[in-house]
């Protein structure tokens, strides 16, 4: 962080202060504020040696409006992003981050919990329609049999969207759809299961409620990054997760929390904090021991009421680096340390266009999606109130061959008296 500046602007040799606040000086009333102490998305550049990581989801199964569940962004000096979950909710945040959906086509899953993959088909089939020219390509665990690894998982999901698929490929065009299956044996240790322009993505097993879930380990240029989906603590999370710059570790709310707040019979709080999850001394105790060069805690409703409790309790045990976090913090990991920040997003995100364009509807040969009974009951009238619009329309944007209305006149059989 540049906290340098002149006192004197024109002249290079004048006398420079040091200065402590963390967003800088602004020594004119006309001047522009050097830094804001926050991350605005889309404005920032990345080093070569870089990598930002963005919370795009950190709370809980319960929808929140606060928090969405599981996901993270993860963005390299060398243009790569990979998406490591994506929890229910979290395509909002995604897409407030503006990031053309060409780039967000790399997913990651932990593991095959709703809340580390309920936002798959939004950002499927937002991407579609926000301008994603490619298919999705999916990362996930087999499972224990296999009707519960991710290759399975990812054939229902398209059967559970297959009204949607047929009918977008029918009206946009079929290559979004599509979803690219890399499934790895979750029981692999440090297994390379992705190696593309530097980066690479290796995994280890996890323990949660069932055979399956995994860890990652993403290194780049030299870093070294450990995102852990939920697990409760286990010994390659110990062998593998040391000499990190930055781990990513859930962290459960204390069970008087899950009792009093989330209503879970007190035997069930105990269990989903500090059984099949990992609670805040257990997340601390594994900290001091692996010793990162940052720390995040996820996976608890932050907020007044539970995040102190939970604080308390990772500080029993653990004194280093930490960061608490909510959805849309930032961090910024280079080679010589790491970042936070928050990043300021709008509430009214666009899609952003990137320079791939999607390629034409392609309708031959395809069954179609249309009967002739429902082709019947199109309402005439209303069609001819937006004719004039129409020709507004393809005028405006010098449409030569898209007047489609002959074509569905002659569709409109009941012609809708
Ligand atoms: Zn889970
Ligand atoms: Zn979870």
């Amino acid at each position: 962080m540049r906290n340098i500046y002149n006192i004197s602007l024109g002249l290079i040799a004048l006398i420079s202060v040091e200065v402590f606040a963390a967003g800088g000086v602004v020594t004119d009333p006309a001047g522009v504020a050097p830094d804001r102490y926050v991350y605005y998305p889309g404005t920032e550049a990345l080093d070569k040696k870089e990598i930002r990581i963005t919370a795009c989801g950190t709370g809980m199964p319960a929808a929140r409006h606060n928090q969405a569940a599981t996901c993270f962004l993860m963005e390299f000096g060398n243009g790569d992003k990979i998406i490591f979950d994506i929890g229910t909710g979290s395509a909002t945040n995604l897409a407030s981050y503006m990031i053309p959906y060409q780039y967000l086509d790399k997913i990651f899953l932990s593991h095959l919990h709703t809340d580390h993959m309920g936002d798959l088909d939004a950002i499927w089939a937002g991407g579609w329609t926000g301008g994603r020219p490619n298919g999705l390509n999916v990362w996930g665990p087999t499972g224990l049999h296999p009707e519960l690894g991710t290759q399975a998982a990812m054939d229902g999901f398209l059967d559970f969207v297959a009204w949607d698929k047929e009918t977008r490929s029918f009206a946009i065009t079929p290559l979004p759809g599509e979803i690219i299956v890399h499934e790895f044996d979750y029981r692999i240790e440090n297994q390379k299961i992705y190696d593309e322009e530097g980066v690479v993505v290796r995994t280890f097993p996890a323990i949660h409620t069932g055979d399956g879930p995994v860890s990652f380990i993403i290194e780049y240029e030299g870093m070294k990054v450990i995102f852990g989906g939920d697990t409760a603590p286990n010994k390659w999370f110990i062998k593998h997760g040391k000499q990190a710059d930055l781990v990513i570790h859930e962290a459960f709310m204390v069970p008087n929390d899950f009792v009093e707040l989330y209503n879970q019979p007190p035997q069930l709080a105990w269990r989903a904090c500090c059984a099949f999850h990992t609670s805040g001394q257990a997340f601390g105790k594994i900290m001091s021991t692996i010793e990162p060069g940052h720390a995040v805690a996820y996976h608890f409703l932050n907020e007044e009421a539970t995040r102190y409790h939970l604080y308390d309790a990772i500080r029993e045990t653990y004194a280093g680096p930490l960061s608490m976090a909510i959805d849309n913090m930032v961090w910024n990991v280079t080679p010589t340390g790491v970042k936070e920040r928050m990043a300021v997003i709008t509430d009214d995100a666009w899609p952003v266009p990137g320079p791939t364009t999607q390629g034409p509807p392609q309708r031959k040969g395809r069954r179609p999606v249309f009967s002739d009974f429902t082709n019947a009951g199109y309402w005439l009238p209303a069609y001819k109130a937006q004719n004039k619009a129409m020709d507004r329309h393809m005028e405006k944007y010098n449409l030569q061959d898209q007047d489609w209305r002959p074509g569905m006149m002659k569709m409109m059989k009941g012609e809708g008296k």
